[in-house]
């Protein structure tokens, strides 16, 4: 049976460079609310945000860091990007009970 689902990151938020298929991974009910944000004053723009997000959803613009659109779809919840920021400028929280990520375990 085919699934309805986007089958990967790149397709569901519309542009991006990871391959990783999201979806094949975890069962996936998106936050209906925001889990993570940025603050601009504190972001340096050092790209640690940017090099290590395994889902390629964070940008740079103007010198500071931002989160692509549709995140919330996407986002495996590893918190890579909260350890990185040196600059303490992401702000991670898990989303809401009964919604995001639940991985597999065989
Ligand atoms: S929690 Fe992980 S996947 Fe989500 S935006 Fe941060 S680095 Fe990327
Ligand atoms: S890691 Fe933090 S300080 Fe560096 S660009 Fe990302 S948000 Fe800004």
């Amino acid at each position: 049976m085919v699934s309805e689902k986007p089958r990967s990151g790149k397709d569901a938020r519309g542009g991006g460079g990871s391959d990783i298929d999201r979806f094949a991974l975890t069962e996936v009910v998106p936050s209906p609310r925001d889990f993570i944000f940025v603050d601009a004053e504190r972001c340096t723009g050092c790209g640690n945000c940017v090099a290590i997000c395994p889902m390629d959803l964070w940008r740079m613009r103007g010198g500071r860091a931002e989160l692509a659109e549709g995140y919330r779809e996407n986002c495996m919840e590893c918190g890579s990007c909260y350890i990185a920021c040196e600059a303490g400028a992401v702000d991670f929280t898990y989303p809401p009970g009964g919604t995001g990520v639940s991985y597999r375990y065989a």
